[in-house]
């Protein structure tokens, strides 16, 4: 089986990738098997930042790789935190962290302004020289609650409201929030297309 390696040690998103690629044809190994140093992430979008991290971990295996960058964006703060919705609340700071200072910032601001949206670029590469790498994107509509609910997930997911099912993200079974989400939707299309291309 063809092996392409994972630029990514989020826990939250290696376990969806995991999931969604269930039946996919490639073994997909996180980065962290071969050692693969993190790189910084100094790109303006998440395009930039997904391109930086699979090249990196292309480079140090000499395997395809792939990547995944996502975040939220949250209107009522002219879309903060976007691509920085992993550190929001500063360097090796928690989820917990993350979503004190969302709750913090939101505060007083009525529900019809507090839209949001995730968003997940992802990147696949066939070496880290790639001058084609392809890049599929995903987006999720919701809203940010005040209080949390739920506890599956991971991230802002027990404060993003899905309208569609009338509960947070961290209150759907992993399946059904893979079936909706921003990461889900870009996975498989990566995967649709791989499958064609036999790359
Ligand atoms: P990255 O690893 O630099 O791409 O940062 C992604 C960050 O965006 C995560 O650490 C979460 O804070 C947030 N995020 C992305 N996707 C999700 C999701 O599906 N649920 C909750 N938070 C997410």
């Amino acid at each position: 089986m063809k092996k392409i390696v994972l630029a990514s040690g989020n826990q939250g998103k290696l376990r969806e990738f995991a999931q969604i690629l269930a039946h996919f044809d490639y073994e997909v190994i996180p980065q962290n098997q071969f050692n693969v140093p993190d790189v910084e992430e100094t790109g303006l979008c998440f395009v930039e930042n997904a391109l930086i991290k699979a090249r990196n971990a292309a480079e140090h295996t000499g395997l395809p790789a792939m990547s995944d960058d996502s975040g939220i964006e949250v209107d009522a703060l002219n879309g903060a935190p976007g691509i920085y919705s992993a550190r929001f609340a500063g360097a090796g700071c928690s989820d917990e962290d993350n979503n004190r200072l969302l709750l913090e910032k939101l505060k007083g601001v009525p529900d019809e302004q507090r839209t949001a949206r995730y968003h997940c670029v992802i990147v696949y590469m066939r070496h880290a020289n790639d001058p084609m790498p392809l890049i599929f994107q995903g987006t999720w509509e919701g809203r940010i609650l005040h209080e949390a609910r739920g506890e599956n997930g991971f991230g802002y997911d027990p404060f993003f409201y899905v309208p569609s099912h009338d509960c947070a993200a961290a209150e759907l079974s992993p399946e059904l929030k893979n079936q909706l989400s921003h990461r889900g939707q870009a996975l498989r299309a990566l995967q649709a297309k791989l499958q064609v291309a036999s790359l």
